[in-house]
């Protein structure tokens, strides 16, 4: 931690004392006072927030100004329970517009740019983060919102949309279409990006080649301004993020340890600036690590990696934390596998097993497919584990989002 990072903390911790009932209640219950906290040391005392919390603020309970101060809120989706309702300031929707500026110029995008945006507007903070933003920079933005691909691609030959925002599922949806429809040649687009959930490879290179453009991937969420507040640049080795804005630790998330830099594990925000609803270490549940090599583009703003999944979908095998985004990344580096694997734990003679169950490509004949797969898993993740290579087609398929994991082990 900087000492201007921690001065911009010391600073938070006074006014969400002074102002946010969540946290002088949170606080209050910790035994903490403003005060207690003289060093970064003390900083790591400070217990983490949850969504869940957050859930029981409904709904302006981490109001941390006068109400009259809020120009907008935005709202985190709610699958169960209340939604999180995030108040924000002016001050905030600039800081936020500023953040997102910062992402398009990372990304090479100028005011010469014409911005297709598809990210739906309204409670939720993608669209108008991307409209702010392009606004900012001085692009001209062509706000469609999500759907409609008839008049999305209408659009986008007839303004010759050079930049396309989007989810990579509808980013796929799209270059699907062009390719179907043959107007690859009437389209304009040398830029997507991306804000989504984890995307693999495959994936990747469809909509890469399917439209021609470079990608960027593009992070953020709701409770901490939403999506803008990390990118890659050209030079895609990880996303840059605005320290000035914000503190970015990296926790064990069975732990809570905060991790060294160049570990994986789970992202905690603080919010150095944040006035409506300033949020003090904020488990994302998303995993990544905090990149410790300088990109070679120069920018001092450090780096994360790409989010190789969520706390949820993370086991624990022999004292190890394993997610299926590493294994992805391992196994698409193995000639003749394809993409379907299923990890199979158990616990035989007192000790864990981890089996990975792995479809061989159609044309595969390899025999030495187990062996090089337990090396890499050796190597990479630092565990000994059995491989059981299957015919193609012999894993489930799924419409929906595929169960990788199967845990037999007794809880
Ligand atoms: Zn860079």
């Amino acid at each position: 931690m900087r000492s201007e990072q921690f001065a911009s903390i010391k600073a938070l911790l006074e006014r969400v004392f002074a102002n946010s009932p969540f946290y002088r209640r949170k606080f209050g219950e910790a035994g903490l006072t403003a005060e207690s906290i003289k060093s970064p040391e003390d900083f790591l005392k400070i217990p983490y927030s949850d969504k869940e919390e957050l859930r029981l603020a409904y709904p302006l309970g981490l109001l941390s100004v006068d109400q009259d101060e809020i120009i907008r809120i935005h709202s985190s989706s709610g699958t169960t329970g209340s939604p999180v309702i995030i108040p924000y300031t002016r001050q905030d929707v600039e800081d936020w517009t500023e953040m997102f500026a910062r992402c398009y110029e990372i990304a090479g995008i100028t005011k010469k740019d014409v911005i297709q945006i598809t990210p739906g507007y309204g409670l939720w903070t993608a669209g108008i983060g991307f409209q702010a933003g392009a606004e900012k920079l001085g692009a001209m933005a062509v706000p469609m919102g999500p759907g409609n691909t008839e008049k999305q691609l209408q659009m986008m030959i007839d303004l010759k949309s050079t930049v396309l925002c989007a989810t990579s599922s509808y980013a796929l949806l799209l270059s699907e279409e062009v390719e179907r429809r043959g107007i690859k040649d009437k389209i304009h687009l040398k830029k997507g990006v991306i804000g989504s959930e984890r995307w693999g490879d495959l994936m990747r290179k469809r909509i890469r080649e399917g439209l021609d453009i470079e990608l960027f991937d593009i992070y953020g969420l709701t409770e901490i301004y939403g999506p803008g507040i990390a990118i890659d640049c050209e030079h895609h080795k990880g996303m840059h993020f605005f320290d000035d804005f914000l503190y970015f630790e990296i926790i064990d998330c069975n732990t809570g340890e905060v991790l060294p830099d160049g570990e994986f594990g789970e992202l905690v925000v603080t919010t150095l600036r944040k006035e409506g609803a300033p949020l003090v270490r904020y488990r994302t549940h998303d995993l990544t690590r905090i990149i410790p090599e300088k990109c070679p583009c120069g920018r001092s703003y450090p780096m994360i990696d790409r989010i190789i999944g969520r706390t949820d979908d993370m086991v624990k095998v022999k004292g190890v934390n394993i997610y299926p985004g590493q294994v992805d990344s391992i196994l698409k580096d193995i000639p003749g596998v394809s993409s379907e694997y299923q990890i199979v734990i158990d616990h035989r003679n007192g000790k864990d097993t981890l089996t990975l169950r792995v479809e061989k490509e159609p044309d595969c004949d390899r025999s030495d497919l187990d062996s090089m797969i337990m090396d890499c898993f050796k190597k990479k993740i630092g565990i000994k584990i059995h491989v059981e290579p299957v015919a193609f087609g012999q894993l489930p398929r799924s419409e929906k989002k595929s169960k990788r994991v199967l845990d037999y082990r007794v809880k």
